[in-house]
């Protein structure tokens, strides 16, 4: 490789630099209250699993399946060649291209499939079953954040790895209680951000039997087939593969058209609508506002009954911030008893641009006041230290400049960095045992000792 060479992130990726880093912490943070209020405990896991779980759980069909995981062999099949036929000894692991010369024909080599995680619900429920967590107190409910990865073409409020922030409420009941305190514990978190202008879209998909989604669904597909002409080519295609995730289309010419489609209210199975009635009844009792919206039917195979999505302003296209739904089969299809179960994930990036968008100041989330130390002369640098120490223990962000600068160019360094004090400490204040405070925006100086500043530091 040239020494010329410029790395750089990988189309898709980023780097969350500070101050805004402050912001995605704050979000965390509240993340970590709230959920914690409603009794949710933080789960963590891995970032890589077999392609498998995430195929079976999340659906082979699923634009995420079919092609925007990150999968990859290990152990990875080409080193492992290269080592077994002996073309290489010693494979560097460094080298950024290789080519196989031999005939491989009649040597087989065994690797296991995994994938970047594109989600984190499938690994939670595989977690749940490993850890034997339906012998804790039901339901178990749980909470993650953390990066995810999907092969999208990226755009604003679109990435290859993305943030998200998701809970899971597993077994027990469904009662419609829970899908509604879930919600409520939702846009409690979103107004604790103060994210105004969110709208909670809710639908019931009903589940998946004859009288009720299976007969929608032929339904709809044979209302679909014959108006497949005026439809562009991925509806088209959706006809066979996912009928449901026509509904989703922003296509313009195709509004009319699926205006006019069946709609699943009216083929919900008496169950799954009782059910869905008691959810929105527990929404009004909770004061939870929220639009129904029958075209609502989420991308992931595992959803059934409630599902709902949270759209937020100010991101063009992009601007689901939030989708969940019910899942009462995904734990016994991965291997676990039936299992009830409902949850959402937060598109984490995207409610950051949100907040942003709105005017929130990535500043604003960083706490404490910043207070630059100017000192002058070796001396005063001893008194300096001390004073760092004192008030960083205090809780305050302290700035003490590595190597002596004239006065001039420490206030302005001060004044870049944003503090609205500068600490001053050179012969005068050594002698006098008082120290100088200096307020930037007005030039003002008040002499005081190290308790009163401490004292006067923490009123401000
Ligand atoms: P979209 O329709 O926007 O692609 P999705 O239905 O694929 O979303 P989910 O799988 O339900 O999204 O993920 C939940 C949330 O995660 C989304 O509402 C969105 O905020 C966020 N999200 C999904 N994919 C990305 C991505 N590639 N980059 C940033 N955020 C994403
Ligand atoms: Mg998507």
């Amino acid at each position: 490789m040239s020494t010329k060479a410029k790395f750089q992130a990988i189309r898709g990726t980023r780097d969350l630099l500070p101050p805004e880093t402050a912001l995605w912490n704050s979000v965390e943070q509240t993340a970590h209250e709230v959920f914690g209020r409603f009794g949710y405990g933080e789960i963590r896991v891995p970032i890589f699993e077999p392609t498998d779980l995430f195929a079976r759980a999340v659906g082979g069909n699923t634009d995420i399946v079919s092609k925007e995981m990150y999968s990859f062999p290990d152990p990875p099949i080409w080193l492992e060649i290269l080592e077994k036929v002996g073309t290489i000894k010693d494979v560097d692991r460094t080298e950024n291209t290789f080519s196989i010369k031999d005939n491989l024909s009649n040597r087989s080599f065994m690797a296991e499939i995994l994938s970047l995680r594109p989600e984190a619900t499938a690994s939670v429920c595989r977690a749940y079953i490993e850890n034997n967590m339906q012998q804790l107190p039901q339901p178990v409910k749980l909470y993650y954040l953390g990066p995810m990865f999907r092969r999208e073409r990226p755009q604003k409020g679109r990435y290859r790895q993305f943030y998200q922030i998701g809970a899971e409420v597993l077994g027990g009941t469904d009662a419609p209680t829970i899908d509604a305190e879930l919600l409520e514990m939702l846009m409690s978190f979103f107004a604790k951000l103060n994210l105004s202008g969110t709208t909670l879209d809710i639908n019931s998909i009903g589940h998946s039997a004859d009288n009720c989604r299976r007969g929608y669904v032929a339904k709809l597909k044979s209302e679909l087939e014959k108006v497949k002409d005026k439809l562009g080519s991925d509806s088209q295609r959706r006809i066979d593969t996912n009928p449901l995730r026509v509904l989703d289309s922003k296509l313009e010419h195709e509004q009319p058209i699926i205006a006019n489609l069946p709609k699943i209210a009216d083929h919900l199975c008496d169950d799954c609508r009782a059910h869905y009635t008691e959810v929105k009844r527990h929404l009004d009792l909770r004061g939870v506002k929220y639009r129904e919206n029958w075209r609502l039917v989420r991308g992931l195979d595992y959803y059934m009954r409630t599902t709902f999505e949270i759209i937020a302003q100010g991101l063009g296209s992009q601007n689901a911030v939030c989708g969940g739904g019910r899942y009462d089969g995904l734990v016994e299809l991965l291997g676990g008893p039936p299992t009830k179960g409902i949850g959402f994930a937060i598109g984490e990036d995207r409610l950051i641009l949100s907040l942003l968008e709105a005017g929130q100041s990535p500043q604003a989330a960083s706490r404490s006041e910043l207070i630059y130390i100017a000192w002058m002369g070796q001396n005063a640098y001893t008194t300096a230290i001390r004073a760092a120490q004192t008030l960083r223990a205090a809780g305050f962000r302290v700035e003490l400049p590595p190597v002596e600068l004239k006065f001039g160019k420490a206030l302005e360094r001060a004044d870049k960095l944003g503090a609205r004090h500068a600490l001053i400490l050179g012969d005068n204040e050594l002698a006098s045992g008082e120290w100088t405070l200096k307020t930037l925006a007005d030039g003002s100086q008040q002499k005081l000792t190290a308790q009163a500043l401490l004292e006067y530091l923490r009123k401000l």
